[in-house]
């Protein structure tokens, strides 16, 4: 799955001129320690959960996101940037594949039709944490009756329900079915189901913002916002299409419990992201945002997986 073409975002300038427009933001934006100086007493690391991956392996240069698409480059963001955990998201009828040494969990991906014999089957496996439909790549409404034995089993098993939302990477993907708006009927009709809106329905961030903010049972994970080499991107870029959008959405959704990290990686390097993620959000909730939230939603204070 795909969902932004980096390029188009970027603006011509002078290599020269980009490099230079860029060391001034990677002085000023990230925060690096100051040279030399002692720290003050450390505040424990922040341990990452990343709501929203791709672990399908293609074990080579992913042109896309500019990351090797394989098992070990994951493993080695996963290390140097503290993530502890993951989500995996699966299309209909990948394979399951064991990624607990890496504390990845995974969704069952489902197609337009839903075989729920085989999903029953698959969630009373224990292995998957969560449902994923592909809303916009399947023509179908996120109401459409199809899904309702996905909702019933979801229910069952206490998994949440995720839903591609917001823009498409096919131009075969039809909007109208991706638009968050339309899972405000699902919210409702299924009180008992936790629901996440991937991308946050990206462009659509204030249809989003207002369904997790009225529904209890609604949240969001803010991947892809822009993909590829986030070092690319001019500052003033990565500030319009993903720090101002997310920082907004936070703001009015008005509940640090209702936001999730998540990158869609190998659309892009973990680092980068995660680090203009934080510059959407105010420091006394990376917590929740970063880990907490996720660890609750996908269930990773219970034990998964059989193997
Ligand atoms: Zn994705």
């Amino acid at each position: 799955m795909r969902h932004r073409v980096a390029a188009s975002r970027v603006v011509s300038l002078s290599s020269t001129c980009l490099l230079a427009v860029f060391a001034v933001c990677l002085a000023g934006c990230v925060s690096a320690p100051a040279g030399g100086k002692a720290q003050p007493p450390s505040e424990p690391p922040l341990g990452v959960i990343d709501a929203h991956i791709h672990t399908n392996f293609g074990d080579k240069f992913f042109e896309q996101g500019q990351v090797m698409d394989s098992k070990a480059e994951l493993a080695a963001e996963m290390k140097k940037y503290n993530v502890v955990g993951a989500v995996s998201m699966n299309h209909p009828g990948d394979a399951y594949a064991d990624l607990s040494d890496l504390n990845i969990g995974q969704c069952v991906g489902l197609a337009t039709t839903v075989d729920a014999q085989r999903l029953e089957a698959d969630l009373a496996s224990g292995r998957f944490r969560c449902i994923k439909i592909y809303l916009g790549y399947e023509h179908q409404y996120a109401s459409d009756p199809n899904y309702e034995p996905a909702y019933r089993l979801a229910e069952k098993y206490k998994v949440p329900v995720v839903f591609h939302t917001g823009d498409t990477s096919n131009p075969k993907a039809k909007l109208k079915y991706a638009d968050p708006l339309t899972i405000d009927e699902v919210a409702v009709d299924h009180p008992k189901v936790t629901f996440v809106l991937a991308h946050a329905g990206n462009p659509w961030i204030e249809s989003t913002a207002e369904v997790a903010y009225k529904n209890p049972n609604v949240v969001i994970d803010g991947s892809a916002f822009l993909i590829g080499k986030l070092q690319d991107y001019l500052p003033e870029t990565l500030e319009t299409y993903v720090v101002k959008p997310l920082r907004w959405i936070f703001g009015y959704v008005n509940d640090p419990t209702k936001l999730m990290f998540g990158t869609d990686w190998p659309e892009t390097e973990i680092g980068p992201y995660l680090e203009v993620f934080k510059r959407a959000i105010p420091k006394e909730h990376w917590k929740a945002v970063f880990h907490d939230n996720a660890a609750r939603v996908y269930g990773f204070d219970r034990p998964t997986a059989a193997k």
